[in-house]
């Protein structure tokens, strides 16, 4: 899962990087309002966590314009503490959250889990296909119970596939929110990390669908 993240404390922007890797994000980062909107327009991102108060253009015309764009990517805005109007204005600009300042680490993690899983269809915090289960709140992956020892880039790839489950997934599309955008991306380690995952998980779960991409396949009994 691919983040944008917009804050323009440094300090503020550091812990929510570091924090936010730390829990599997990919996460990219803007520090004011012109380079958010460019952003936000033209990446994949899988949610995005917007301060309202920026340089050169504020949050609110950043979401408003997203929206205008048409895009629905999930949003939580930040708001300093006593400026409750801010959070109407956002939520009628199309905002999917808010937290005041400060805020507990937890609980911004707790909600952006919510706000990706919703935007997906998953009301569950628990994602599950066939043996496999992904906690989406501890990070953790289990298949029949045990307890799955994944790399970093391993579980976001799962991660995706499984948040995505029964869709077709192209290598391109798996390559973005796997990465944030300062990285030097190469789709064919994708093909790695699908081939490790299919070792560790057994079976087969991840289907290659041949020119389009991977698949990763919901069991009968599973299927909502
Ligand atoms: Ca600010």
């Amino acid at each position: 899962m691919r983040l944008l993240v917009v804050e323009d404390d440094p300090i503020l922007l550091r812990q929510l990087r570091e924090r936010l890797g730390t829990e599997g994000y990919a996460v990219d980062a803007a520090i004011d309002g012109t380079e958010a909107a460019f952003l936000g327009s033209n990446e994949p991102y899988d949610a995005i966590v917007l301060d309202l108060g920026l340089p050169r253009r504020d949050g609110l015309s950043v979401l408003r314009s997203w929206r205008e764009e048409g895009l629905s990517i999930p949003v939580l805005i930040l708001t300093a503490r006593d400026h409750w109007h801010d959070k109407v204005l956002g939520i009628d600009a199309g905002a999917d959250d808010y937290l005041a300042k400060p805020f507990h680490m937890e609980e911004l993690l707790a909600r952006l889990r919510a706000l990706i899983r919703r935007a997906r269809g998953h009301a569950s915090s628990e994602l599950r296909a066939g043996p496999v289960v992904l906690d989406t709140r501890t990070g953790t992956v289990t298949t029949d119970g045990q307890p799955l020892d994944l790399t970093g880039y391993e579980f976001r790839v799962l991660s995706y596939l499984m948040h995505h489950a029964g869709e077709v997934v192209s290598r391109t599309e798996l390559t973005e929110h796997v990465y944030a955008q300062d990285f030097d991306r190469d789709s064919n380690t994708i093909e790695v990390f699908i081939g490790r995952l299919r070792k560790k998980l057994g079976g087969d779960l991840i289907k290659t669908v041949r020119g389009l991409g991977y698949r990763l396949e919901i069991p009968p009994d599973d299927a909502p």
